[in-house]
């Protein structure tokens, strides 16, 4: 697990050391890596930092945050059971989304922090960290159905931020989350 952690710091520094997105890191307060267990089974990934995890330095502490936090709980997981990351690292001016050259800028990394972490299951959060992993697949028709890709199994699911402004997508997420724990034990 140390061994994991240390890891997990060079790709930080690598990140920082290539100046990757610098007009996002001149905006942003700071790069938002990873929380969580880096030995857990299961990895979720959003999209990119906020207000709130940009000024603490950790991802899905905000709003969004709170709502997984209580989602977790709902099958009996609680942050340090999981790790938990974003595609993009840095927060996007005024929380506009992260546009392709972003994203594909960190994909690299992302994979790097995917292949130390070796999870089980991947669980994207919202289209942005579904399309760079899982191209071409519409959220609408694959959410919650767990999808085989190059060897490693895949949850889609939607965003939770989008979950909370609309009670329908709330109750479908939530059905979606509920599948986890029968998921996990097929693998
Ligand atoms: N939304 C995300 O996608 N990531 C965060 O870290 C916070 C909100």
């Amino acid at each position: 697990m140390g061994k994991k952690k240390a890891k997990l710091d060079q790709i930080r520094a690598d990140i920082l050391k290539n100046n990757i997105c610098s007009d996002l890191a001149e905006t942003a307060k700071q790069l938002v890596m990873g929380d969580g267990n880096p030995g857990a089974d299961i990895i979720f990934i959003g999209e990119a930092p906020g207000k709130k995890e940009d000024e603490l330095g950790i991802p899905f502490m905000g709003a969004a945050g709170k709502f997984l936090n209580e989602m977790l709980a709902t099958i009996g997981l609680e942050r340090k059971d999981i790790y938990i990351t974003n595609i993009v690292k840095y927060r996007p001016p005024n929380n506009r989304d992260p546009n392709e050259n972003e994203k594909a800028a960190f994909l690299p990394y992302l994979k790097q922090q995917i292949a130390v972490i070796k999870p089980k299951l991947i669980v994207t959060l919202g289209r942005h960290s579904m399309d760079v992993l899982l191209p071409g697949l519409k959220i609408g028709q694959v959410h919650g159905e767990p999808t085989q890709y190059n060897g490693q199994v895949y949850l889609p699911l939607y965003h939770p931020a989008a979950a909370l402004y609309n009670g329908g997508l709330r109750q479908t997420l939530l059905d979606d989350f509920a599948r986890i724990p029968s998921i996990i034990m097929k693998i």
